[in-house]
């Protein structure tokens, strides 16, 4: 494709948001809005969490079950 950008690897290695990006959480498509995805369970969309743990709601399931496993 001819739309990708030259950027190079280290850009996203050296991001200092490297540690909590995290898009493993649960998502699902938000009605009538075919592009649109958000959190299952604390219902942020992912354009909003864009990939960062603290981004979604602070009593949302799967952050409080991410940030508990980081604890230990
Ligand atoms: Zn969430």
């Amino acid at each position: 494709m001819p739309t990708q950008s030259p950027q190079p690897d280290h850009y996203y290695a050296t991001s200092p948001y490297k540690d909590a990006f995290d898009i493993g959480y649960p998502q699902e498509n938000l009605e009538g809005e075919m592009y649109k995805y958000r959190c299952k369970f604390c219902k942020k969309l992912t354009t909003e969490i864009n990939g960062q743990l603290e981004n979604h709601a602070p009593d949302c399931a799967y952050r409080l079950q991410r940030m508990s496993r980081c604890d230990v």
